[in-house]
């Protein structure tokens, strides 16, 4: 099977609130999308928008890269949904539904159990006694009587996720190349910022060359200023002739 929106809408269902699902239709064929702008297309304010993010980032579904605002001044995130991990999060859910569904087909065969009609509630003998023999989540009578088309649609279902986890989930290839692509734009951009620090380098001695021969007339000026400074230490050694008045 291949990859779609709609399986991935599955999984967001089970996980996260109606919000996050809008969030996801946003998400899913993009990349690097802006906070603020998912919250301008979702309707909502930042903090709603990120209370959505935070839903599919507990799960590592979604990641994020920051970026500062120059204007504002504070970092702004960019979200992107990761595929793979959410491919291997609905497979890992489909696995404890389908043991789940598996322990409950085989208690509801075996006759030991007694079963809600109303919402399919399995419960053992002795449970079904501390209850009265009232489902333990609807309180509607419980009872002996196989339901074999509830069977029959768990066994369906079974058989439908088993299939699933036997074929696989594969992802398409084109979102997995546009993610190398833009991979290599950014090694490429590296070596050519490494150049124009070079050529500034450069233009950088051949300022220091030209205040260097500024300079050299100054210290000549400095030197007769401190000439007269010498001069200033000679009377302060007349001081011990007052020493020989006393
Ligand atoms: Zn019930």
């Amino acid at each position: 099977m291949k990859w779609s929106l709609i399986l991935a809408e599955e999984l967001v269902r089970e996980i996260a609130g109606p919000e996050s699902l809008r969030l996801l239709r946003l998400i899913f064929t993009k990349e690097n999308l802006n906070e603020f702008e998912l919250a301008d297309n979702l309707k909502v304010n930042i903090n709603q928008a990120r209370h959505c993010l935070y839903e599919l980032q507990k799960y590592n579904l979604i990641s994020s890269t920051r970026k500062k605002d120059k204007q504002k001044g504070w970092y702004v995130y960019y979200w992107t949904f990761d595929h793979k991990k959410a491919r291997d999060l609905l497979l890992k859910l489909k696995q404890q539904r389908l043991d789940k569904l598996r322990k409950e087909v085989s208690r509801e065969k075996s006759g030991n159990y007694l079963t809600c009609l109303q919402d399919g509630t399995v419960v053992s003998a002795n449970d079904a006694m501390e209850t009265n023999f009232r489902c333990p989540v609807c309180e509607e009578m419980l009872i002996y009587k196989r339901d074999e088309k509830r069977i029959k649609t768990k066994d369906q279902e079974i058989e439908n996720i088993q299939n699933l986890i036997e074929e696989g989930i594969e992802i398409p290839e084109p979102p997995k190349k546009r993610r190398k692509k833009t991979t290599k734009k950014k090694t490429k951009r590296k070596p050519a910022k490494r150049t124009r620090k070079k050529a500034t380098k450069k233009r950088k001695p051949a300022k220091r060359t030209r205040k260097k021969s500024k300079p050299k007339r100054k210290p000549a000026k400095r030197r007769a200023k401190r000439k007269p400074a010498a001069r200033k230490r000679k009377p302060a050694k007349k001081t011990p002739t007052r020493r020989r008045k006393r």
